[in-house]
């Protein structure tokens, strides 16, 4: 199933032909097990192993941990056509590798990278990232978790919630202050925690109406001793690491939300072209053609806005205000889309035997994941500002 878009110019020939590789694997070993993973609640174990063989997962990782070597642009091709086929498989893939792997590349020590990074890309291991806390997510640099130290070691306490892959993580990153105040960078520490860790307990699979076939649950940490090798980077530093991390962050959102677009659009035209009403093809009427046509613009101008993004990230320039922007612009287009596609399938959009449903359930995710709208809108709001003082 290709896509024509104008975005697509923006690839290089081998970007595009590994496009075709990730899509033709999707329509082969994903589509068709797609409600079998909403129904277990988590995606097989086979299923990230075939990934990680045919170099889906670590494509854009040094190769001398297994990954493809390739551009940031071929995660973010796996992501759009991941979330295209199922936003739950990509929201584990996103936190395995676009931001565990990419926080191990980016900080890991060689022993690190060994252990855990190298499985990931293998897709032999799943992992978590821990920040957002039962009194609140969006406030992220005020966490109740602790960490101390205790002679050589640290222990932390506090308990994390709406963990994605937590019922399935091999390890957890997890951000806990140690020194400073609340709402300050300073003094946060990432810390990598094995699973089985005694004092680190995972609760029960959340249930939830978005993401089924993507695991979720809290993680409680009672007296978890870890030492100063599984710390990431430095000691102190975590916060930044997390802040540094967040436009690539929202960037991929982007091309998830976009994914998620473009099933919502794929499948209303392909149902409108099919169903008869008053003697016709629902794609005949005008009421119709406008619901196709707002969703197309949604999908495009998402997908123009992500691929030029990924490449200024490639050139390691700043996009701060620009991908809050594209988070928010494309996760509503997403929204509106797997809105107006339940429309357009009428009683059959309401039946899970049809992925309408799943899409409304999925796309509305991404107004709250990985930061909400309204944190989304604030920071836009703050960097009009701050640009508007510097050019006066
Ligand atoms: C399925 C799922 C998977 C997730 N996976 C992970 C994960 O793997 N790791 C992780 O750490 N977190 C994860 N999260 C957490 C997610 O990042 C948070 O839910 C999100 O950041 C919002 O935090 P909150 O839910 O505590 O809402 P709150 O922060 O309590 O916000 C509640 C409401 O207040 C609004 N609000 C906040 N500040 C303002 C303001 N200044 N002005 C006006 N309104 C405001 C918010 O936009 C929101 O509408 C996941 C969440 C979900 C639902």
């Amino acid at each position: 199933m290709s896509t024509k878009s104008v975005a697509h110019s923006l690839l290089t020939d081998e970007e595009r032909a590994f496009q075709d590789v990730v899509q033709k694997f999707m329509d082969k070993h994903v589509r068709p097990i797609v409600a079998d993973m909403e129904r277990d609640g988590r995606p097989p174990a086979e299923l990230l192993k075939k990934m990680g063989e045919q170099g889906l997962l670590g494509s854009f990782a040094p190769e001398e941990y297994g990954g493809g070597g390739g551009s940031l642009m071929t995660r973010a091709i796996v992501a759009e056509e991941t979330a295209r086929a199922d936003a739950g498989l990509d929201a584990t893939l996103f936190v395995n590798m676009s931001l565990v792997a990419r926080h191990l590349i980016k900080r890991g020590t060689e022993a690190q990278k060994q252990r855990y990074l190298v499985p990931l890309i293998e897709g032999t291991a799943s992992a978590s990232i821990c920040l957002t806390e039962p009194h609140g997510g969006s406030d992220a640099l005020s966490p109740k978790t602790t960490a101390r130290r205790d002679g050589s070691d640290w222990i932390i306490d506090g308990s994390k919630t709406f963990i994605t892959n937590a019922p399935i993580a091999d390890h957890f990153l997890v951000f806990a202050r140690t020194s400073g105040e609340n709402r300050r960078a300073h003094g946060g520490t990432c810390f990598i925690v094995d699973a089985g860790t005694p004092g680190l307990t995972v609760g029960s699979p959340l249930k939830k109406m978005s993401l089924r076939s993507s695991p979720t649950a809290e993680v409680f940490f009672d007296s978890v001793r870890v030492s100063d090798d599984q710390i990431l980077g430095e000691a102190e530093k975590g916060f930044y690491y997390m802040l540094e991390g967040l436009d690539l962050e929202r960037v991929f959102e982007g091309a998830s939300n976009t994914g998620i677009a473009q099933a919502c659009l794929d499948l209303a035209v392909s149902y409108s072209s099919e169903r008869k009403v008053f003697g016709q093809a629902l794609s005949e009427y005008q009421l119709t053609q406008d619901k196709i046509a707002r969703m197309a613009t949604g999908v495009e101008m998402s997908r123009v806005m992500f691929y030029h993004l990924i490449r200024a990230l490639e050139r390691g320039e700043e996009v701060t205000r620009a991908a809050s922007i594209l988070k928010l612009y494309s996760s509503e287009a997403a929204v509106e889309a797997s809105r107006e596609v339940v429309q357009v399938l009428g009683g059959y959009g309401l039946m899970e035997e049809y992925p309408a449903a799943r899409l409304y359930r999925d796309a509305k995710h991404h107004e709250i994941g990985a930061g909400t709208s309204e944190i989304q809108k604030i920071i836009i709001a703050r960097e009009t500002y701050k640009d508007a003082a510097k050019s006066r």
